[in-house]
């Protein structure tokens, strides 16, 4: 991306938990970015951020209330406040709106999640892929996927390849959330996204193909009891992950990868009550008269993912354990960041799964806004230079470490 003309102006799409803690993080840095647009469907949620940050920094931001699936309504956004970069916080179904509105302006993109069509839970890179040479003929970038998991955990599979290892052989990414928030059933980013993904049928990456086994809440689903620094032995399950489909492309020598996630048995029994009754359904159905979908009347019943915050407790640990080869020798390393709910929230009111994936979207934008990254077209974030997001993980609240550990087994 050239800089040059760069002002430090970024527009950010969505204000839900992870758009709520990026907002703080970027008023946290004003020496990169010196003006803020929240823009997103609805006003008051942006309101509440912008009081937020005004009691907290005394600094003001600007809002606006979008449409980001109406293209033109955004393009004339874009126009107006002209900024040097859009990140993208709203929901995956806009993603290829906000790409259209940011081809149209010639601005800069940046998101966490990838594209998912509505009428159909199912998410893969292929369509945000598609915009490879619209992207490098308008002369923008687009890097895809800036939160945690994909995010950090990609870099941090990029910084291994650079840095620790000659060829990556084994990834498995561990995602564990050993928080309490003092629901029944709750979910932690938002819950129509979420119960999509962890209803899916499984799949993981093993020599050359990808092999498919039972949903989460099915009988003979896969899962084992992994012993997490500071959150100690948690169930963990094997689960698809969005990453998985560019690391096996971006990682050389790799013979397997796999994403895990723990879930406790509440959590799963809910799951499968709601499904078993229809709840998760993503088509429309006939109310008295009125056309609703299932999942999205569930969404409107439970907590908004923002607010669970206020009473959440204990902490997430998200990381990669890489077995690969350095100097010959067979290696296994362990890199993961531990993150805290309740300081997650005194900082950012939000809880630590938001503010895992609002500092990195940050993170990235701020590469991108100073030129760190630069670049034309599409790309996955493992396919920039890690160092200097590694370093700033440091920096601005999710400090990582790299330790020996022991290779994970082929079966669990
Ligand atoms: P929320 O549901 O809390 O927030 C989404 C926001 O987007 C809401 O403010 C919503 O508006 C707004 N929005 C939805 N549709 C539109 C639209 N058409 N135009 C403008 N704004 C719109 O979600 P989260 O903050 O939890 O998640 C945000 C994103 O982060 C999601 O894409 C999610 O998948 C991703 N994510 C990525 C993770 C990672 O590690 N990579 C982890 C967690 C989340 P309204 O308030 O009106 O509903």
């Amino acid at each position: 991306m050239n800089n040059t003309k760069n002002r430090g102006r970024i527009m950010i799409i969505g204000a839900g938990g992870v758009a709520t803690v990026s907002t703080h993080k970027c008023v946290q840095i004003p020496e990169v970015f010196k003006e803020i647009l929240v823009a997103s469907r609805t006003l008051s949620k942006c309101e509440a951020i912008r009081k937020d940050i005004k009691q907290r920094y005394g600094r003001d931001i600007q809002i606006v209330q979008v449409d980001a699936d109406n293209i033109s309504e955004l393009t004339a956004l874009i126009n107006k406040f002209q900024p040097d970069i859009v990140l993208n916080l709203a929901l995956p179904y806009q993603d290829l709106h906000i790409m259209d509105a940011c081809l149209e302006t010639g601005v800069h993109y940046i998101d966490t999640a990838n594209y998912e069509p509505l009428d159909e839970a199912h998410f893969e890179y292929s369509w945000q892929w598609a915009y490879q040479e619209r992207f490098k003929k308008k002369g923008i970038m687009a890097v895809l996927g800036s939160g945690f998991d994909p995010g950090v955990t990609n870099v941090f599979t990029a910084y291994a390849q650079k840095n620790l290892f000659d060829e990556i052989n084994y990834l498995d990414i561990l995602d564990c959330n050993a928080g309490s928030h003092g629901h029944a059933f709750a979910t932690n980013f938002n819950p129509e996204i979420n119960i999509r993904e962890v209803t899916q049928v499984v799949r993981h990456w093993e020599e050359g193909k990808w092999i498919e086994t039972p949903a989460i809440i099915e009988e003979g689903s896969t899962h084992f009891s992994f012993d997490y620094p500071v959150a100690g032995a948690k169930e963990s399950y094997l689960l698809y992950h969005e990453e998985l489909e560019s690391l096996v492309l971006n990682i050389k020598g790799l013979i397997r990868a796999r994403f895990w996630m723990t879930f406790s048995e509440n959590y799963l029994n809910h799951l499968r009550v709601l499904k078993n009754v229809g709840m998760t359904r993503i088509d429309e159905v006939d109310y008295e008269g009125h056309k609703i979908v299932p999942v999205k009347f569930l969404k409107a019943l439970l907590p908004e993912p923002a607010s669970l915050g206020t009473k959440y407790t204990g902490k997430t640990v998200i990381g990669n354990i890489i077995t690969g080869k350095k100097n010959g020798e067979t290696i296994t390393r362990y890199i993961y960041n531990v993150c805290d709910h309740e300081e997650a929230f005194k900082e950012t009111g939000t809880q630590a799964i938001a503010y895992t994936t609002g500092v990195p979207a940050t993170i990235g934008a701020m590469l991108m806004l100073t030129g760190v990254w630069q670049g034309v077209g599409v790309y996955n974030i493992e396919q920039l230079n890690p160092d200097k997001f590694m370093e700033a993980l440091n920096k601005y609240g999710l400090p990582w470490q790299v330790v020996e550990h022991t290779a994970l087994p082929d079966k669990v």
